[in-house]
């Protein structure tokens, strides 16, 4: 019986291990989905910035084209001005002068303006470009690292399912219906240790009668309250068997 169960232990460590590795390469991929959210994301705030810095700049470029108008327009002001005769005429003139100084008034305040918003974009541009030159290179590190590791992950999981499927054959079959049955119902454990007549699954003690029972193991137990499979822990012959299957795998 104890070989029976040895066999059994033996699967569980099989399976548990294969649901290990399937768990952490659906983590791998998730991972990088996450890692480049981040990335674009960043990149996202850094190109709003550069959108924003070229509409500035284009305001820029026709205020100043604004400008030499109205400094051609009090040009020709002045040369009228100078030219003029009656009082009337002469005020008015003036008059103009004056409008247009102040409406490049108006403009020269606006440049001076977009001159400091263009500085300061230009400024979080370059921390943003710095961060984002450190932020693609630490991700295409880590999705190196994890493609590299999904790739492991792959091969190991794939000698571990050949081994499986040969060692599976040399299970007897009643027993093995049994255990699949249990996993399945189980959330994966089908076996269980008894450590101290405490089983490690439910953590409910069992009975003394059947505990002794287990330590003689003539038969196979089920645990009274989970129903997993059950094996006596302090038992050598369990424990060398243990110790093997983790140096071997
Ligand atoms: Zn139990």
């Amino acid at each position: 019986m104890k070989d029976k169960i040895v066999s059994l232990i033996r699967l569980q460590y099989f399976d548990n291990r294969i649901k290990e590795i399937n768990i952490k390469k659906k983590q791998g991929p998730q991972r990088i989905k996450e890692l480049e959210a981040e990335l674009n994301s960043h990149e996202e705030r850094y190109s709003g910035a550069k959108n924003k810095l070229e509409i500035l700049k284009k305001e820029r470029h026709a205020i100043e084209n604004d400008v030499q108008d109205i400094d051609r327009k009090i040009e020709k002001s002045q040369i009228k001005l100078n030219n003029i005769k009656s009082n009337k005429e002469y005020r008015s003139a003036l008059k103009e002068i004056d409008d247009l100084n102040r409406e490049k008034s108006i403009k020269e305040d606006r440049l001076i303006q977009i001159m400091e918003e263009v500085e300061d974009l230009e400024t979080k541009i370059r921390q943003n470009n710095g961060e984002y030159e450190g932020l693609k290179e630490k991700f295409n590190r880590d999705k190196d690292s994890i493609e590299k590791d999904l790739v492991d992950l792959v091969r190991e999981s794939g000698i571990l399912e050949n081994k499986r499927e040969i060692f599976v054959q040399e299970v007897d079959q009643d027993l093995l219906r049994t255990y699949l049955f249990l996993r399945d119902k189980k959330g994966g454990q089908a076996m269980s240790a008894i450590k101290s007549g405490v089983c490690q699954s439910c953590h409910i003690g069992i009975p003394p009668q059947q505990f002794i029972e287990l330590q003689k193991c003539g038969s196979l137990l089920n645990c009274p309250h989970c129903n997993r499979i059950i094996y006596w822990a302090d038992d050598e012959f369990f424990r060398d068997a243990i110790h093997t299957l983790e140096q071997d795998g």
